[in-house]
C-alpha cells in the first residue's frame, strides 16, 4: 500500500478520514481545460471493483449532463470488466483508473460530438439513474408492432411486487404461474408509441410534463403529435396516472405522470382541456422516468444472437435421452417453440430410470415418468411462453414426424438413425435430419447434417465392402469402447460432459443453419487427450454404391 499512497502523493491527493478498509482521497485530474476536483474511494483492494472516482465539483467546463456520469457525479471510466487491474501493483492500477478518467473528461470537455454519441447509445441509463430516487421497475412483455396501448398487471411474489406492462393477458399469467407469483389485471393501461429518429440528447433529462413535451417535440415531432392525441382522448383520464413506453432504437422508455384528482373528473368528457391545462399550469407536474426491463420471449431469445433465431419454426428432436436432453435445452434457448407457428416436439418412448439420471438433464423429480413428458414439463416450467409438445411413441409411430423445418436425430442409436435415414430418403422430404452422436466412452462426437441437396446421407458414413462388416469411411476411434452390463442390458458408459458435447455440437450447427449455412455438414470433435484418429470435419459427397441413398 505504501507504493500506492506515494503514488496519491506524487499527483496531489491527500487522505481524508473513512472508515478502514475503505480508503478515501481528494484531489483533481489535470484536464487539458483545468483541474477537476475528485474524490476518490477505495473499498476493495483486489481491484474486483474499480475505486471509485467522483466529481467533488462540476467546473463551468463540463456540461451538466455528461455521458459515463450518474447523477451523484460517480465517474463510469472503465465498463464494468473491460480491464482487469493488477492487484499485485495496485500503485499501477490506479495510475491507470487516475490517466483513464482523465482522458474521458477531457473528450467530454472538447467534443460534444462524442458527449451526444455516448449518451445517445446508452440513453436508457441515464433516462432511469438520472434521477435522485430510483426508479420503479416495470417488466415489459412481447409488445405486439401495432400496439397502441397494453395493459398493467400486478404480480405478487410474498413481499414482492411487480408490474408488467403486456398486450396479452395469457403471457401475463405465464410468466406469473412460473414466478409462483398472483396476478391480477390492473384498470391501468399503458399508451405505446415508437420512434426511428435516435433520442436527442438534452442539456438535462426532463423533471416535468412540460419539459417533457418540450423535449420530445425538438425530437421527432411523430412522436410529440403522438402523445398529444393520445392526451387528447377520454381514456387517459379514467386513471389516476398516465403512462407511456416508447420503443426507441435504444431499448424503452417509460414515463408517466399523476393526473390532478378534481380535474381529471371535471374533464372527464372533454379530455382536450385536460391536455391544454398540462400545457399550462398542470405542465409543472412531476414526470416519473420509468425503468422497463423486457422480459417477454422475443428479447429473451433475440437478445444473445446477432441472426435470426428459431421463432416460428417447427423443430422436432427424436430421442430424449441424454443427448436429446441437452439438445432440447439448448434448442428452447435458442426461440423453438415460439411464434404463432412455431412448435418443439419431443418424441421418446422410453421412462426415465434411475440409470439415466447421472447424465440426463433432468433429476429424481422425473424419475419413472416418461423422457418425453417430463422433459416438455421442465421446459415448459422454464420457458412459459414456448409451445412444447411431448410424445412419449416411437418416432416411427408419428404420422407427422416430417412436418417440420428441422428435426434433429438424438437417439444415439445406429440403427435407430438408419432407420430415421431411411424414412427421409424414401419420403424424399426437402426437412433437414441432423444426426448427432457419441463416440466410444466420450472420447468424440459427431454430427452430419442431411437434406434434399444432394449430399452424403447417414449410411454413406459407411463403404460397402462384402468382406468387412459395417467398415467404417473415417476411422475414429483406435481402441474398443468399454462397454458394461447392468442385468440384461449393454451399455456404453460416458459421463455427463459427452452429451453436453454433443448438444453443443448440435446447436453450433443448428446456428450455423439459421445463418444460412450449416457446413461443414459431418463434423467430428474429439477431446484433447483422446486416443483417436483425426477427422477432418467436411461436407461429404455420396458413398458410391450406398445402399440407402445410391439411385438404382
Ligand atoms: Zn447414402
Amino acid at each position: 500500500m505504501g507504493e500506492s499512497l506515494r503514488l496519491l502523493r506524487s499527483r496531489g491527493f491527500h487522505p481524508v478520514a473513512a472508515r478502514t478498509p475503505r480508503r478515501v482521497f481528494m484531489g483533481s485530474l489535470p484536464c487539458t481545460k483545468g483541474p477537476v476536483p475528485v474524490k476518490l474511494t477505495i473499498e476493495d483492494w483486489n481491484f474486483l471493483e474499480y475505486p471509485r472516482i467522483s466529481l467533488a465539483e462540476r467546473p463551468a467546463f463540463l456540461p451538466a449532463l455528461m455521458p459515463h456520469v450518474d447523477v451523484l457525479g460517480h465517474l463510469c471510466y472503465f465498463a464494468p470488466g473491460a480491464v482487469t487491474l493488477d492487484s499485485y501493483d495496485p500503485a499501477i492500477a490506479l495510475a491507470q483508473c487516475l490517466d483513464q478518467a482523465t482522458v474521458m473528461l477531457d473528450r467530454i470537455a472538447a467534443d460534444p460530438e462524442y458527449r451526444i454519441d455516448d449518451i445517445q447509445s446508452e440513453f436508457p441509463a441515464h433516462w432511469e439513474y438520472g434521477q435522485l430516487s430510483l426508479p420503479w421497475t416495470v417488466f415489459l412483455g412481447d409488445i405486439q408492432p401495432q400496439a397502441t396501448t397494453a395493459k398493467y398487471f400486478i404480480m405478487r411474489q410474498g413481499e414482492r411486487k411487480h408490474a408488467l406492462v403486456s398486450c396479452d393477458p395469457d403471457e401475463a399469467h405465464r410468466l406469473a404461474r412460473t414466478l409462483g407469483a398472483a396476478v391480477t389485471a390492473s384498470r391501468y393501461r399503458c399508451w405505446l408509441l415508437q420512434t426511428t429518429v435516435p433520442p436527442r440528447v438534452p442539456a438535462q433529462m426532463p423533471r416535468t410534463v412540460k419539459e417533457l413535451f418540450a423535449w420530445v417535440r425538438s425530437w421527432d415531432c411523430t412522436l410529440y403529435a403522438g402523445i398529444q392525441k393520445a392526451l387528447g382522448e377520454k381514456d387517459y383520464l379514467q386513471q389516476t396516472y398516465a403512462a407511456f413506453a416508447v420503443k426507441t432504437l435504444v431499448g424503452w422508455l417509460g414515463f408517466g405522470f399523476d393526473l390532478d384528482q378534481l380535474k381529471r373528473l371535471g374533464y372527464a368528457n372533454s379530455p382536450k382541456r385536460y391536455r391544454n391545462y398540462l400545457h399550462n399550469a398542470g405542465g409543472a407536474q412531476h414526470l416519473f422516468r420509468m425503468a422497463l426491463r423486457e422480459v417477454g420471449s422475443r428479447f429473451v431469445h433475440n437478445r444473445n444472437l446477432s441472426y435470426k433465431d428459431l421463432y416460428n419454426q417447427r423443430v422436432t428432436v427424436v430421442g430424449c435421452g441424454a443427448i436429446g436432453s441437452f439438445v432440447a435445452a439448448a434448442l428452447v434457448r435458442l426461440g423453438a417453440g415460439t411464434g404463432k407457428l412455431g412448435r418443439l416436439k419431443l418424441i421418446d418412448p422410453d421412462d426415465l430410470g434411475p440409470e439415466n439420471l447421472g447424465r440426463h438433464v433432468l433429476g429424481y423429480p422425473a424419475l419413472m415418468q416418461t423422457k418425453a413428458g417430463a422433459l416438455t414439463d421442465e421446459l415448459l416450467r422454464q420457458f412459459p411462453h414456448s409451445a412444447i409438445e411431448a410424445h412419449a411413441c416411437s418416432a416411427f409411430d408419428h404420422s407427422q414426424l416430417f412436418a417440420a423445418e428441422l428435426i434433429v436425430d438424438a437417439t444415439g442409436e445406429e440403427s435407430v438413425s438408419e432407420y430415421l435415414n431411411r424414412l427421409r430418403l424414401q419420403r424424399g422430404t426437402p426437412t433437414p435430419l441432423l444426426h448427432v452422436w457419441i463416440r466410444g466412452n466420450g472420447e468424440s462426437v459427431q454430427a452430419l447434417w442431411a437434406d434434399s441437396e444432394g449430399g452424403a446421407c447417414y449410411r454413406c458414413l459407411l463403404v460397402p465392402n462384402a468382406r468387412v462388416h459395417r467398415q467404417e469411411r473415417f476411422p475414429l476411434l483406435k481402441t474398443e469402447p468399454l462397454r458394461r452390463t447392468d442385468g440384461c442390458r449393454a451399455y456404453t458408459p460416458y459421463a455427463v460432459s459427452a452429451p453436453m458435447h454433443a448438444a453443443a455440437l448440435a446447436s453450433d450447427m443448428v446456428c450455423a443453419w439459421l445463418q444460412g449455412d450449416p457446413s461443414p455438414r459431418f463434423r467430428t470433435r474429439s477431446q484433447e487427450n483422446a486416443d483417436v484418429y483425426k477427422v477432418k470435419s467436411q461436407n461429404l459427397t455420396r458413398m458410391a454404391g450406398c445402399p440407402a441413398c445410391a439411385r438404382p
